[in-house]
């Protein structure tokens, strides 16, 4: 430490002392966003979605927003250069958790299962670079910090640029970028991410971050992944690959739900308790700091993935915050989803998969192969692309037979995910 000069040291403190950490770096980032007068238009971008959200819920129509990632691995040391099993294994985690499909939803309190919702959104690597390329959605960098201190750190966001020894970004609009690397060397943050921005009509113009290039998510590398080996001491309570989720949640625009402030503080939601403080990696169930606004008193939301409990206690989304998150996608980031559909269907010879009769008047078996051989979702669309139905999900093996007399005849899609390929099939509905 006595080698950083005063001022240095300084700006350090708000991400705790060597040896420390804070699972995210959200509440300093915005900070230091307000003191450059550019948080404005953040703000007022998640109060849109905040009372859209309430007033509205979860919309039954929307789409399977799926969105495509890339990964950039910043490497420094062997261990920091993760293999693609454990960034396959990271995509996992994040589609479970996005879809309700993790295995630990039976530990949702049951207070909160009835708003603990599937945020309908998956993710996949992406298959087609920027110039149209076939990609496995992975970038691999010997990172080379320039500076003093040769480290990565979120003041300069120095990752996000190879002209400052990190990896520029694929187009933030049409790729969700993760860069991957090692954050800690003194700053104690396990993750960062930028919330959406874009200067609504009347507001000063540097009201939001002007470098769209930094949108995307930064991760330590040790956090990245379930059980990375790296994810040792205090680590471990962190160790199942949900910092990812955390930090998604960010770049879709949600809060941390206590409001990262005392009870009369707030997220700006109704179906995430008050709360004036965060989990602490712990799992404490018997944690209820604040008084309800109204109805009954609830304790605080631990188990959601916008606290900071540990990996192993949270599970949920909830409706209010899926909603939002709809919101922030049809208004600020549709081309991330727009850009999934124009990619990532795999190659549909190698799934076998059919729908029969087709054209059909309403009951048509969904037979399966390949990699719906597992746990899938499915759920039908109009031609326009409106859901028609709830999604469903089927674990076993077998196939599926979709039986709905109510259909209107035209064509129809039916949506096909096992959270890592997603498909959609015609199905003609005739009588
Ligand atoms: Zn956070």
């Amino acid at each position: 430490m006595k080698i950083f000069s005063f001022g240095f040291a300084l700006c350090l403190f708000p991400f705790g002392l060597s040896g420390q950490w804070e699972r995210c770096g959200y509440t300093h980032l915005l900070k230091q966003l307000k003191e450059k007068g550019q948080h404005m238009a953040i703000e007022q971008i998640q109060e849109e979605a905040y009372s859209f959200a309430k007033q509205n819920g979860p919309q039954k129509s929307a789409p399977l927003y799926q969105i495509p990632v890339v990964v950039h691995i910043v490497h420094m040391s062997p261990e920091e250069n993760l293999p693609d099993s454990l960034i396959h294994q990271q995509i996992q985690v994040l589609n479970a958790d996005f879809r309700r499909l993790n295995a630990d939803t039976n530990l949702t309190r049951s207070e909160f299962l009835p708003v603990a919702a599937d945020a309908g959104i998956e993710f996949f690597l992406a298959t087609q670079d920027p110039q149209g390329n076939p990609t496995n959605g992975i970038t691999r960098t010997a990172g080379q910090p320039s500076g003093l201190f040769p480290i990565f750190d979120p003041f300069s966001d120095n990752v996000k640029k190879t002209a400052l020894g990190g990896k520029d970004p694929w187009p933030t609009s049409r790729y969700l970028n993760v860069w991957v690397c090692n954050l800690l060397s003194g700053f104690g943050v396990l993750g960062y991410a930028y919330p959406p921005a874009g200067t609504p009509p009347n507001w000063p113009a540097d009201s939001a971050p002007a470098d769209s290039t930094v949108q995307g998510v930064v991760i330590h590398y040790p956090v990245f992944g379930p059980n990375n080996p790296n994810a040792t001491g205090p680590l471990t309570a962190v160790n199942r690959g949900r910092t990812l989720t955390h930090e998604v949640g960010h770049f879709l625009g949600l809060r941390h739900i206590w409001g990262d402030g005392g009870c009369a503080e707030d997220d700006g939601l109704n179906d995430t308790p008050p709360s004036d403080s965060d989990a602490g990696q712990l799992c404490d169930f018997s944690k209820n700091t604040c008084p309800p606004v109204s109805g009954p008193d609830l304790p605080d939301q631990i188990e959601n993935y916008m606290d900071y409990a540990a990996d192993s206690c949270m599970n949920m989304f909830s409706q209010e915050q899926v909603a939002a998150m709809h919101y922030i996608l049809e208004n600020y980031r549709k081309p991330l989803y727009e850009s999934g559909l124009q990619m990532g269907l795999p190659n549909q010879t190698a799934v076998k998969i059919s729908l029969s009769p087709n054209p059909s008047a309403g009951r048509f078996t969904l037979h399966r192969s390949g990699w719906a051989s597992g746990p899938i979702s499915t759920f039908l669309t109009d031609a326009l692309g409106r859901r028609v139905t709830e999604l469903k999900y089927i674990n076993a093996s077998s196939n599926f037979v979709w039986d709905i007399p109510t259909l209107s005849n035209g064509l129809h899609w039916c949506y096909i995910s096992n959270g890592n390929h997603h498909l959609a099939l015609p199905i003609l509905i005739q009588r």
